[in-house]
């Protein structure tokens, strides 16, 4: 193929697809309605607070080779950074207990033999549970696979399949978390490394990205929504643009990287998904310490993982249609007294600003 690649969307989907198009040789056009690339996984300047924010804290584990990967071929590897061996500390706030999981580094589990390294409260048995998330099939959901009780559920698998699902337990698939546990706990401490971003989202995957496409010669287009795509009946011949029609070459190619529900209306009859959870983020200006991961997983609370760095402490609520109708000053009032609590805080309560 010869042709011109044409990648609708400049997020982190599209930012992928033209880092391995153009590495492939080929010649790539990036349009991106809003005005920044990055989408849903970005950074910046919230003018209310006064400081660089990112959108929503993201977490990534080291047996996550895509992202690595990528982040390689742009050369951010060091753009994520955090501890040297996988530790997740947690605050049950229903009792005030605090642990750290600490999985051991090679693939035999030996970690789950030591009490002080695994869930309080959890058995070494207990986690054979893992084992059934792999064998999962079909619609079985994690609450159906795992069973949903006892400490190392409520203490470890349920926060770990919200966060990574976005998706209720009762909802979410088994075999989606499945596959997430095979990448990381199943291969080991050495894949369960938590990174996060040195300064932010957009420093780290976006604008590394940018410049790379850029000087391998990409171009993209932003503020230019693709708003359809017009076809006869073997290919699309044209992309119709908010600046006018771009016509397509016989060899040209589309790539749509667009959120699922935009793609069926470019693409009618396109089967997607079509139901979809909010997260709720909550960044409060004040310093507090970060510990010695710069993150905390919270169970029992509304706040479910709380990220520090650079004066900004930041909660993330995910699967979170049950808050996202609530005002921010709700919001902000609901979370604060879990940070409050975990971070050792003083009142009042200081500047913040959620996202949905
Ligand atoms: C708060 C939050 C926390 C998250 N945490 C994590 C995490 O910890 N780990 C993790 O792996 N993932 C996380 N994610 C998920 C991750 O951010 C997304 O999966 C990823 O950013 C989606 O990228 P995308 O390119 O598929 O979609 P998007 O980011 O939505 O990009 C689509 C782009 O297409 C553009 N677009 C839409 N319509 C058009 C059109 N008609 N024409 C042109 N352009 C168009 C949009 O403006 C947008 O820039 C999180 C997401 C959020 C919101």
């Amino acid at each position: 193929m010869t042709g011109r690649v044409h990648i609708v969307g400049a997020g982190l989907a599209g930012l992928a697809a033209a880092l391995s198009l153009v590495a492939a040789g080929r010649r790539v056009t990036l349009y991106e309605a809003g005005p920044v690339a990055g989408g849903r996984c970005r950074s910046y300047l919230d003018r209310g607070l006064g400081r660089r924010i990112d959108n929503g804290n993201h977490l990534v584990l080291s047996g996550n080779r895509a992202t690595f990967s990528y982040l390689a071929q742009v050369g951010a590897a060091d753009a994520l950074v955090g501890p040297a061996a996988p530790l997740f500390p947690f605050v049950d706030l229903a009792d005030g207990l605090r642990w750290v999981v600490a999985p051991s580094s090679g693939r035999v589990p030996w970690w789950i033999f030591i009490p002080g390294r695994r869930v309080p409260g959890s058995r070494p048995s207990d986690y054979l549970a893992l084992l059934a998330l792999r064998r999962a099939g079909g619609q079985q959901t994690v609450q159906d696979a795992l069973g949903a009780c006892g400490p190392l559920y409520r203490r470890l698998l349920q926060p770990l399949a919200i966060a990574a699902l976005n998706t209720p337990t009762d909802a979410g698939l088994a075999r989606l978390l499945g596959t997430v546990v095979a990448e990381t706990l199943m291969r080991g401490g050495k894949a369960c490394l938590p990174r996060v971003p040195r300064v932010g989202l957009s420093e780290t995957f976006v604008d590394p990205a940018l410049a790379w496409l850029a000087a391998h010669g990409a171009t993209l287009h932003t503020g230019r929504r693709v708003a359809a795509l017009r076809r006869d009946e073997a290919r699309v011949t044209a992309l119709e643009t908010s600046d006018g029609p771009v016509p397509l070459g016989p060899d040209d190619a589309v790539v749509l990287a667009v959120p699922a529900w935009i793609a069926t209306d470019l693409l009618p009859g396109l089967i997607a998904p079509d139901a979809f959870s909010g997260i709720l983020n909550v960044h409060f200006v004040t310093a507090a310490d970060p510990g010695r991961t710069g993150f905390f997983g919270i169970v029992g609370g509304t706040a479910e993982w709380i990220f520090v760095r650079d004066g900004v402490v930041s909660v993330t609520i995910s699967a979170a249609d049950r808050m996202v109708d609530l005002s921010a000053d709700d919001i902000a009032a609901r979370v604060w007294p879990d940070v409050r609590a975990v971070l050792c805080l003083p009142d009042p309560m200081p500047p913040v600003r959620v996202v949905t």
